[in-house]
């Protein structure tokens, strides 16, 4: 049964039992209506309180600042990857600065991992000259890179190599895959360099494995921080993207101008949130299940500090036993900086020969989906949790 089941999957994730046993009651009966919440419109007031309610307590939890709207989409991280550049690019080209002598912008990608060299490809894609043009939409580059180190560490501070004038700047907080993600310690050595670059350069961060896993560090010095809901909020189907309002940009505008792809419109920003989210049919349970859990962790798990607290002791419980078990011969942490260490993915591989009797002793112990990753890892076991 459940409570005698470790769940270690990194997304979709386990999810709080007493939000899962509200979810049941709500997905046949939602607050004595007789419908259940997936039987509701979504222009109703009964899901109306359930979407400004997952928006308020998001709010507080993370303390958002009020120059930010927050967005209930879909699509996932990897629609983001795609979103953030065509709205930031339409931003750039009605931007007064920019507007009589427009060119191709630089867009850089700070690339530590599987998810961060998916986001730099598909900015490669979108950024292809239109035919039969042969300007480029814009000029995506790395500005630095862990690939030497097969993405098992992060740049060092002095290791980038921001471009004058980009459109914006990309990085992925946690690597999912990888198990590194970015300190919250800005004086360590692997933190993201804000202050390389300039205020009035947008940053945007993939926050989809570690959103409300701790506080964001400098918050507002992003201009896009966007999550995928499977990981820490609720079941995959919803995705969060988080906005500095002066970027909602209207990309009708923009493509009259020309240089600059087209938007789809379920992408707009704007468009999203003229519609507080509720633009086109939004995934009603997804956001519903959401919506309980940020509830939860305000009511029962102490905010975020509490969320933080509860995290930090996993982590640290989690390698002080992996090190000592590499001490032993028995495993090898894949991420040998401290620092750049993950709290929301640990990844270790099972010293060679030892896999099975890994595997079938964490099952016997009720430990469930511990199996690697399927892009990392060749022999031995790569584990992702
Ligand atoms: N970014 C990160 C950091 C991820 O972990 C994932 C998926 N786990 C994605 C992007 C892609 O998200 P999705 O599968 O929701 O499109």
């Amino acid at each position: 049964d459940r409570a005698s089941i470790h769940n270690f999957a990194a997304g979709p994730s386990p999810l709080p039992t007493p939000v899962l046993q509200r979810a049941s009651e709500g997905l046949l009966n939602y607050n004595g209506t007789g419908m259940g919440v997936c039987e509701l419109s979504h222009r109703g007031k009964e899901f109306k309180g359930i979407i400004e309610g997952a928006e308020a307590d998001l709010r507080t939890l993370l303390a958002v600042p009020d120059n930010y709207t927050i967005l209930f989409t879909q699509g996932g991280g990897t629609t983001q990857f795609s979103s953030v550049l065509l709205n930031l690019l339409s931003y750039r080209r009605l931007h007064p600065k920019y507007t009589s002598d427009y060119k191709p912008p630089t867009i850089d990608y700070v690339v530590t991992g599987s998810w961060s060299s998916k986001a730099f490809v598909e900015a490669q894609r979108l950024s292809l000259p239109p035919y039969p043009s042969t300007e480029p939409f814009a000029i995506p580059r790395i500005a630095a890179t862990g690939k030497s180190s097969k993405f098992t560490t992060l740049p060092k501070k002095g290791e980038y190599d921001f471009s004058e004038d980009p459109a914006f700047v990309y990085y992925c907080e946690n690597e999912t895959i990888n198990g590194i993600q970015f300190p919250t310690d800005t004086s360590s050595e692997y933190a993201f360099p804000f202050d390389s670059v300039p205020d009035h350069v947008p940053i945007v961060a993939d926050y989809s494995s570690s959103f409300i896993s701790r506080p964001i560090t400098n918050f507002s010095r992003h201009a896009i921080i966007y999550a995928g809901a499977q990981k820490n909020l609720g079941p995959s189907g919803t995705t969060v993207v988080i906005v500095r309002n002066d970027l909602l940009v209207d990309t009708t505008q923009a493509s009259k101008l020309g240089s600059v792809p087209s938007v789809p419109i379920a992408l707009e920003y704007k468009t999203l949130a003229d519609n507080a989210s509720l633009y086109n049919t939004p995934p009603v349970f997804a956001i519903y299940v959401s919506a309980l859990v940020l509830s939860y962790l305000l009511a029962d798990k102490g905010g975020i500090k509490g969320v933080e607290e509860t995290n930090r002791k996993k982590a640290q419980t989690l390698y002080a036993t992996l090190d000592e078990a590499e001490e032993k011969g028995l495993v090898r942490c894949v991420v040998r900086e401290k620092e750049a260490r993950s709290w929301m993915n640990v990844t270790f591989e099972i010293t060679e020969g030892r896999e099975k009797a890994f595997l079938e002793g964490a099952e016997q112990r009720g430990m469930r989906q511990l199996k690697g990753h399927r892009s990392v890892g060749g022999e031995s076991i790569t584990c992702v949790v």
